[in-house]
């Protein structure tokens, strides 16, 4: 996976916040305060603005630009946590060229690490980090029984969405949900939500959907 898949990824997933803004702050408007779609396609439209002022010549380098910029420009809790994520893979990447499958595990591990550590969410208590423990093992276990960046990716996605399913039926213990309470039952939690959207984005990159979409 080089530098231009992973910018593919940012485009695509700048592209699946903006076509799902109002749907994602439709269920913040449920559960918290109806701005988390707002918040995420500010945050990646300042990331994808970014990425064409500075052109980073390495993946790691995509990823901890995008991480600033979502820090800087998202707002809400989602911005720090998903910036913080991004800084944190990217990281892990180094300078490499190229990042095998291998490493892309690691270093969305890495993310997930660095968004619990901020957020501190615990599995199950309804947020985005119940999207991605389940997307983060599911890439592993594609990845050890020798699976090529497609296939752990698209695995990685089908089990977001299980995951952000999950949220439905729990009530939220952290952020603003968390306010409600039990009143959140019956709804999915945003940052889950978008979760799935950012890692169906990556999917499609590694299949080469987003790339094929760019040039048509
Ligand atoms: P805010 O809650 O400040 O309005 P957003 O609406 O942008 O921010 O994001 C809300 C989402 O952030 C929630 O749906 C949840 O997934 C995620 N979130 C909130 N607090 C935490 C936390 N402590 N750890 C992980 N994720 C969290
Ligand atoms: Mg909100």
């Amino acid at each position: 996976m080089d530098v231009s898949t992973f910018r593919a990824w940012i485009t695509e997933a700048t592209r699946l916040v903006v076509d799902n803004t109002d749907h994602l702050t439709h269920l913040d408007a449920a559960i918290g305060d109806a701005d988390h779609g707002i918040n995420l396609r500010r945050g990646f439209e300042a990331a994808q603005a970014m990425l064409d002022e500075t052109s980073p010549a390495t993946p790691g380098a995509v990823l901890t630009t995008v991480g600033r910029a979502l820090i800087s420009k998202t707002g809400g809790a989602s911005g720090p946590l998903y910036g913080t994520g991004f800084r944190q893979a990217g990281k892990t990447l180094g300078e490499d060229p190229d990042v095998s499958a291998i490493q892309l595990g690691t270093a969305l591990a890495a993310a997930l690490a660095g968004i619990r550590q901020l957020g501190a969410a615990a599995e199950g208590d309804k947020t985005m980090v119940d999207a991605l423990i389940p997307a983060v093992d599911a890439y592993r276990a594609v990845v050890d029984i020798g699976g090529d960046l497609p296939e752990a990716t698209r695995a990685a996605a089908d089990a977001a969405a299980r995951g952000l399913q999950a949220t439905v039926g729990l009530p939220a213990r952290k952020g603003r949900a968390s306010y409600l309470g039990p009143r959140t039952i019956g709804h999915e939690d945003p940052g889950a939500a978008s979760t799935v959207l950012i890692l169906q984005a990556l999917a499609n990159a590694t299949a080469g959907l987003a790339m094929e979409r760019a040039a048509s």
